[in-house]
Order: C-alpha cells, then sequence, then structure tokens
C-alpha cells in the first residue's frame, strides 16, 4: 500500500489523478484529499476514497465540508495552515496539482518531509524554482514533473548524460487563436479563450494556452528543472498536440515523445515511475493521423514567448512577479476589466516596472520574498490595468 495525497484533487489533474486510484484502490492508501469551492466533490472522492482528512482552502465552507463528512471518519479542515498541516502528513506520493501560486507553500511542505513530489503545479517552478530544487535536494525528495511536454522531456532523458543535450524543443498546440486573425485578437471573448483545440482542462489553463501564457510558464519551467540555459530552449507549434516535448542531442539525434494529449499518461508516469504500468489512454493509429504539423510561433500573436525569454534572464524573483502579473491579468480578464491583448501588455510593463528597483534579479527566493514580489507585481497589474482602461 503506498500512501498518497492529492492537493487540488477537486481539478481537472485532481479528477484524473483520483481516476487512476479509483482503478486500483486496493493499491493505495489516501491520506489527504484537498479542494476549494466545490466541496460536494471534494467530500464524496474522500469518503470513496477513504481518506484520512479532506482540506478546502477556503475556511468559511469548513461547516458545509463538516456536514458533509459527518459520521464517514475523515476528518474535515480548512484554511492555509491546514493545507500544510496535510502536507506535513507522512506520504510516499504527493500529486501538487492545486493552480496558481497557492500551490507553492503545500509543495514545498511536502518536499521537506522527503515524499516523491508529482509536480503539475507549474507555477511552483515559476516563481520558486531554485527554492523548490534546493529543498528537493536538501531532503532527498524526487520530483516529477507532469505536465505533458516536461513528463516528455523527463522520458526522453531517461538513461541519458545531460552534457549530451543540445536543446529542449517544447511544443505547443498554438491555442484557440492559433488561426485568428492577429488584429482581431483584442475582440475576443472569455467564452472563446476558454475552448481548448486539445485538451480538456481547467479554465485558467485553457486560457493561458490561448495567449500562450502557458508556453511562456513552460519554457521557465524547463529552465528550472532540467537546469539548461534559456537559449537550449525552443518552441515550435505542433497544432496536432500528439508530439509533447523533444529532446536534442549533440550527435543531432531527436527523441521525441508521443502520445495522445490525455493528462492521464503524465500522471500515470509519476504514479507508477520507475515502472511502467498499463494506463487508460487512447493508443494512436500513425497511419490514420498521417501527418505531423509544425510552425514557427508567430511573435505577435504571442507577446508572451518574449516575455518569457526576458525572465528566463534575469532570474531571481522575476518569475515570481511575472506569474503573479499574469495570474492578476487573467483575473481582470476572466472579470470583463480588460481585453485579451491586454493581459501581455499589462505583464511586460509589470515585469519592467518592477526590474528597475533594485534587487529583485538577485533576491533571495524564500516563501516570504516570492509572497512579498507577488503582492506587489498584483497590486501594479490591477493599478495599470485600471490605468489604461480610463
Ligand atoms: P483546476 O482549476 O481544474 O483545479 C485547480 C484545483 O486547485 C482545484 O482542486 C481547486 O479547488 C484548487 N484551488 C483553486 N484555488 C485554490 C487556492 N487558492 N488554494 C488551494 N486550492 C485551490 O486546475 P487544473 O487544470 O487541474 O490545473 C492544476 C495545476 O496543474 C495548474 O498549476 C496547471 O497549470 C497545471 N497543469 C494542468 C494541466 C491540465 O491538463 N489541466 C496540464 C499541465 C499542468
Ligand atoms: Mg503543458
Amino acid at each position: 500500500m503506498r500512501r498518497i495525497s492529492v492537493f487540488g484533487a477537486t481539478g481537472s489533474i485532481g479528477q484524473n489523478t483520483l481516476d487512476l486510484v479509483r482503478r486500483a484502490p486496493q493499491d493505495y492508501d489516501v491520506v489527504a484529499l484537498t479542494g476549494a469551492q466545490n466541496i460536494a466533490q471534494l467530500a464524496s472522492d474522500a469518503k470513496a476514497l477513504r481518506a484520512e482528512v479532506a482540506v478546502t482552502s477556503d475556511e468559511a465552507r469548513l461547516p458545509e465540508l463538516r456536514d458533509a463528512l459527518a459520521g464517514s471518519g475523515v476528518e474535515a479542515a480548512a484554511g492555509d495552515a491546514a493545507l500544510i498541516e496535510a502536507a506535513a502528513r507522512p506520504a510516499d506520493w504527493v500529486m501538487s496539482a492545486i493552480v496558481g501560486a497557492a500551490g507553492l507553500a503545500p509543495g514545498l511542505e511536502a518536499i521537506k518531509h522527503g515524499t516523491t513530489l508529482a509536480l503539475a503545479n507549474k507555477e511552483s517552478l515559476v516563481t520558486a524554482g531554485p527554492l523548490l530544487m534546493a529543498q528537493a535536494a536538501q531532503h532527498g525528495c524526487t520530483i516529477l514533473p507532469v505536465d505533458s511536454e516536461h513528463s516528455a522531456v523527463f522520458q526522453a532523458l531517461i538513461g541519458e548524460d545531460m552534457a549530451a543535450v543540445e536543446r529542449i524543443i517544447i511544443t505547443a498546440s498554438g491555442g484557440a487563436f492559433r488561426d485568428h486573425p492577429i488584429e482581431d485578437l483584442a475582440n475576443v471573448s472569455v467564452a472563446q479563450a476558454s475552448c481548448h483545440p486539445n485538451w480538456d482542462m481547467g479554465q485558467r489553463i485553457t486560457i493561458d494556452s490561448a495567449s500562450m501564457f502557458n508556453k511562456a510558464m513552460e519554457l521557465i519551467e524547463t529552465k528550472e528543472f532540467f537546469g539548461v540555459s534559456p537559449s537550449q530552449i525552443e518552441t515550435i507549434v505542433h497544432p496536432e498536440s500528439m508530439i509533447h516535448a523533444l529532446v536534442g542531442f549533440n550527435d543531432g539525434a531527436l527523441m521525441a515523445h508521443v502520445g495522445p494529449p490525455d493528462m492521464r499518461h503524465a500522471i500515470g508516469f509519476a504514479l507508477h515511475w520507475p515502472d511502467r504500468t498499463h494506463l487508460p489512454v487512447e493508443r494512436l493509429d500513425l497511419a490514420k493521423i498521417g501527418q505531423f504539423n509544425f510552425r514557427a510561433p508567430e511573435a505577435d500573436r504571442y507577446p508572451a514567448l518574449a516575455i518569457a525569454a526576458r525572465v528566463m534572464e534575469e532570474g531571481g524573483l522575476t518569475g515570481a512577479v511575472f506569474n503573479a502579473a499574469k495570474e492578476q491579468a487573467l483575473d481582470e480578464f476572466i472579470a470583463g476589466r480588460c481585453r485579451f491583448t491586454d493581459m501581455a501588455q499589462a505583464v511586460d510593463r509589470v515585469v519592467d516596472a518592477m526590474l528597475s528597483r533594485e534587487g529583485l534579479q538577485n533576491a533571495t527566493i524564500t516563501l516570504d520574498s516570492v509572497g512579498q514580489a507577488d503582492a506587489m507585481a498584483r497590486a501594479l497589474t490591477v493599478e495599470h490595468i485600471a490605468k489604461t482602461k480610463g
């Protein structure tokens, strides 16, 4: 029996993780499941999987969670401290799948307890990559990337020497607007941006795919996780989303990871690592697919990519600023307070403004310094967007 916890259990990654767990419940002892607003889902999964504890991040929803769990033997808890407490409970494998910067603290706590951390929460690496990797090394924790591209790179690197790696190519579907007239991008709606051509994911990451802020995050993630330099990381638009990433070696070979766009592959790989086990994902019929297409990403369609290049060059707390500005700009877009194209402009300005302040690049990355940079960047983003509108 392996003791496992799933942070962000009610989300898209969380539910896909539980789908795999439910197929072999006898193999797992579920410690903690966490969620935010979907109390009914959280309670029902916690009861069905006999979790030790269910945690909602929203303290106001605790009475509801308690009621839903009454008589089940599952503990109910709420709030940020409860999330940390749950992350400190001994577990062999922890899924970090909270969305946003909120995923950092529970992930770091789990790392301190030496667990194997399956990392879907890309914001952790973007905001605090050096801290996360150093803590993992210090506490003997293995981090397994769950983002499909990074799982693909990880798999292509098995048995390889990093010194022989020339480049890492991250593929991008191009998102909802890959063929949309660029001059009309300012007018697209939230509903249009929330439809992904290939992947079924949470709303925030889907909109981030349309703007390629998601890819921008993934480039930074690649630098932080694999320790390569920004100049070794490339992006290619691949509309079919079947090749998830490629690794180029010094002998000219490219190792590609090919599979259906189904997150249960990357999640299942991390769940069973270092073994491979049968997974319930579609088997590709290459003859039926016929062809794979590639094109270079257009800089004016996807300004987020240039911002990511700058964030990688500057380092330090620039990633925390970038992520917070991006999260805030996304909130503003979803709430109808700014246009789709205003998001990249706001993030660019905020990164710019904060880089002109001393010390951002060389600051020590701690939970506190990340939190401060995050708060400042969010406030500046709100200010910038309000000013642009006014
Ligand atoms: P989602 O929105 O579907 O789910 C997010 C989860 O986080 C939910 O359980 C929600 O209750 C919880 N949550 C939200 N706000 C919270 C807060 N403030 N505190 C604590 N918990 C909170 O998101 P998702 O698509 O499953 O993505 C989760 C993470 O995985 C993100 O970092 C995303 O970038 C990454 N990721 C997702 C996919 C995918 O296919 N969905 C692929 C690669 C990486
Ligand atoms: Mg991805």
